[in-house]
């Protein structure tokens, strides 16, 4: 079982708490037990056998940026009367965001490029999809609007819409590139289409869309276009300037009007902080919030978000300014360099085909067997990989616990060992398909209201304490 799968951890091992206690713990007691929680959840993925998720992996800079965060956790990022370092952490991050993903183009093409700071991915896509919206019910009187985005687009726009009130239109991606069919989104745009999405990368994949192509189709039918770099916006910079065949697709690209980009994945912050960024200032503001006539004062917000706290900014500030240009750089090096060798050892295997064309994730399937079973033999190995479906398939975000000595070998030995599993047992359905892989036959109705129900036990169980 994967750590955190069994149904009340820690209930065997520690006191279970269900009320608040009448006195307060020791300190020094409640900090041990937490460290030896979080060490034993950080061996697991600093043998670096965790697809994605601990990005940077490095305890000092973790440690650094906590202690940023130590220095600010307790102010408010929405009263900057009494916290105006708020304002530098901000302006900051945003500054450089906007100069990694060359707002100057921006700039030089009429452009009055600005940005926000959200809590992840999500928030910035949700964010966004609302700016859209409100721009485009103020600018061009929508008030049905769609969004179209590729079938590999993050589920975040599936919420974003679903939240907003807006219509998803989904369009196929052509299964040899694994990236959008640009004529099928130019087939879902009409009038009341307010935006449409590329993924640099999408997270399934990998794959980086033809962000060129969807800027022109944005340009001739007048709709925004969002890229969202949440998972490689602060890694494929990087792999362009080492020169890897990453394709430009940030400011430098007529049409991209906003581009999302995780701090807390490759920008190796704090989990909690995302950048949003927008070629023009009055799409950004067009989801502020004013209400000028309440009775505890006039109150604005330049999102959903009230009270933020400081820490986070200043953690993801530290962070980046401690990293710089060459820290990114070198991480990009070794990470990409890492993937490619892992990848080599993928090709080295007749029965496994990747997807697409991939860089510093990559995503492969099989013709010959179901690829669960090699998810299966890699799991009892201690390897945590990503699963997909539709066709099932499974992938490797590399980030830097990979690019520690040995988890390359490792890699090659273990997915030797793994193909020949599933060679033997390609008769039989493998283990894990049941909770990552896709259902024979695919998506149903019934299969849905099914799967959602399993899912809904599941965070049921994620925040529930053992019977008594
Ligand atoms: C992770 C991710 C998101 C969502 O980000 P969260 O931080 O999990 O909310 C969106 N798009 C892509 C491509 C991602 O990888």
């Amino acid at each position: 079982m994967l750590l955190g799968m069994s149904s009340y951890p820690y209930a065997s091992r520690y006191p279970v708490v269900r009320t608040l206690p009448e006195h307060g713990r020791d300190r020094e007691e409640i900090l041990a037990e937490l460290r030896e929680m979080a060490t034993a959840e950080d061996s697991f993925w600093q043998t670096g056998k965790a697809s994605g998720s601990f990005y940077c992996g490095d305890m000092e800079h973790y440690a650094f940026m906590s202690e940023a965060f130590g220095l600010y956790g307790h102010m408010n990022a929405l009263q900057r009367d009494v916290c105006p370092s708020a304002t530098r952490f901000e302006g900051e991050i945003i500054a450089m965001g906007l100069d990694l993903f060359h707002s100057s183009e921006a700039t030089a093409t009429g452009g009055d490029p600005v940005g926000m700071i959200t809590s992840g991915g999500s928030g910035s896509i949700l964010h966004a999809v609302m700016s859209y919206r409100e721009h485009a019910a103020k600018t061009r009187g929508i008030r049905q609007p769609n969004f179209v985005k590729p079938e590999t687009g993050h589920p975040a726009f599936d919420k974003a819409c679903h939240l907003l009130g807006i219509e998803l239109r989904v369009a196929p991606i052509d299964p040899l590139s694994a990236t959008v069919d640009v004529d099928a989104v130019a087939a879902l745009i009409d009038e009341n289409t307010i935006a449409i999405l590329g993924s640099a990368s999408n997270y399934g994949y990998g794959t980086i869309d033809d962000i060129a192509a969807l800027g022109q189709l944005a340009i001739a039918r007048g709709v925004g276009l969002h890229v969202d770099g949440c998972l490689g916006g602060f890694i494929l910079p990087f792999g362009e300037q080492l020169g890897h065949p990453i394709p430009p697709f940030d400011f430098r690209v007529p049409g991209v009007t906003t581009i999302s980009a995780d701090t807390h994945k490759y920008g190796y912050g704090l989990k909690g902080t995302s950048l949003l960024l927008f070629r023009d200032r009055a799409l950004r503001n067009s989801q502020y919030f004013f209400q000028t006539g309440w009775t505890g004062g006039k109150y604005c917000s330049p999102g959903i978000d009230g009270s933020r706290s400081s820490g986070l900014l200043a953690a993801t500030w530290a962070g980046m300014v401690a990293t710089g240009r060459q820290g990114y750089l070198n991480y990009a090096r070794e990470i990409f360099a890492t993937s490619y060798a892992m990848q080599a050892a993928v090709r080295s295997h007749p029965e496994l085909r990747l997807i697409g064309r991939p860089s510093y994730l990559y995503a492969f399937t099989s013709d010959e067997f179901d690829i669960y079973h090699v998810n299966d033999a890699l799991r009892a190995r201690g390897w945590r990989m990503n699963g997909l479906q539709y066709p099932n398939a499974i992938h490797m975000a590399v980030t830097r616990p990979q690019t520690q000595a040995g988890v390359v070998e490792a890699w090659t030995t273990d997915l030797a060992a793994a193909v020949e599993h599933a060679i033997a047992n390609r008769d039989t359905a493998p283990k894990s398909s049941a909770i990552y892989g896709g259902v024979a036959g695919g998506w149903t109705e019934e299969a849905d209201d099914f799967i959602s129900a399993v899912m809904a036990d599941m965070m049921d169980a994620h925040q529930a304490l053992p019977p008594q």
